[in-house]
């Protein structure tokens, strides 16, 4: 019963008619496309998406089609040509991880009307944070009622390092229950992961205290990074990639902030294209406005020293 309960629990608060748990989102995502798709229907996926998606559509026989990174002009090429098929399934990162972007979903929508397709996100690095209530990147970009299916983690922002799910129409949830192999072949969740998502929720829908002060918190430390001189990729978004260009110098200066007790990761190729190793900090509810000043202090004591800032 705590599973339905939470399963109630994340359609109401995704406002949506069903939702079915799965043990990640990983699995929430190698789980869907072939259960929902067949070799007469078609998916788009942004070339950028996620691994788990790339592997779902893998494990699918349907007709695949890869656009470039938000770019809408190929989208709606890919549409065109895809208007052959039974079904269509345009399939994007909510935001997406490694820049902090955020696809651009009221074009999608719109395109997915104009074309008669479905709009599937992976809410993963939007769930519980972006929006005005938290509730993801369609309550941000205000389309809430155009976007058919979410897939996200109980394992990010809400804290479980568990979880994952699929809410949507409860015809899709029903036919994920009889056909959805990682949910079919696989245990469900532990209990105390259950009780921590669900109490989770409940904190995100008695207030969005905790969703507004994300978006001040981020918008603090973006704004004073880049006053300080350094160039921050994505927008509005907390993972905040600090865009450093060369890989050894993100990596020994990782390696600094560590030593001043600021725990943030250096990535370079082959995580991020060559050239462009970033050193990622996400930025998170339980950060003080004097944590996120100190860490500004850090980054421009450490850049200063590496030859990052003048
Ligand atoms: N989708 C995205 C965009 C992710 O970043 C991740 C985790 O890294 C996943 C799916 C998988 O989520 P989980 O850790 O719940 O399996």
């Amino acid at each position: 019963s705590i599973h339905k309960d939470l399963e109630e629990k994340i359609a109401r608060f995704h406002q949506r008619e069903d939702a079915i748990l799965y043990a990640s989102c990983f699995d929430a995502n190698t789980g869907i496309f072939e259960a929902l798709l067949t070799p007469e229907d078609a998916v788009l996926s942004d070339e950028l998406n996620h691994a788990s998606i790339i592997d779902g559509i893998r494990l699918c026989k349907t007709n695949k089609y890869r656009y470039k990174h938000m770019d809408m002009q190929d989208l709606e090429a890919k549409l065109k040509e895809a208007q052959k098929h039974r079904l269509r399934l345009v399939a994007t990162d909510g935001a997406f991880s490694m820049d902090g972007d955020i696809a651009p979903l009221r074009e999608i929508c719109q395109l997915a009307q104009q074309y008669d397709a479905l709009v599937f996100i992976d809410e993963c690095h939007a769930t519980g944070f972006l929006g005005p209530n938290g509730r993801g990147t369609d309550e941000l970009l205000g389309v809430m009622d155009k976007v058919t299916i979410i897939n996200s983690t109980l394992g990010k922002a809400l804290g479980g390092a568990a979880g994952g799910y699929t809410t949507g129409p409860k015809l899709l949830i029903d036919l994920l229950r009889q056909r959805s192999r990682p949910y079919l072949f696989s245990n469900s969740l532990p209990p105390a992961v259950v009780g921590s998502a669900s109490k989770a929720l409940d904190l995100l829908m008695e207030s969005n205290a905790i969703a507004q002060s994300m978006a001040a918190k981020t918008q603090r430390f973006r704004s004073q990074m880049t006053a300080a001189g350094f160039t921050i990729s994505g927008k509005d978004h907390p993972i905040c990639p600090v865009m450093l260009g060369d890989a050894r110098l993100a990596s020994v200066m990782a390696e600094d902030m560590l030593s001043r007790g600021i725990y943030v990761i250096g990535f370079s190729y082959p995580v991020v294209p060559k050239g462009q190793a970033r050193i990622r900090v996400q930025v998170s509810a339980v950060h003080s406005d004097e944590d996120i000043d100190r860490c500004v202090d850090a980054f421009t004591e450490v850049g200063r020293k590496h030859g990052a800032l003048p």
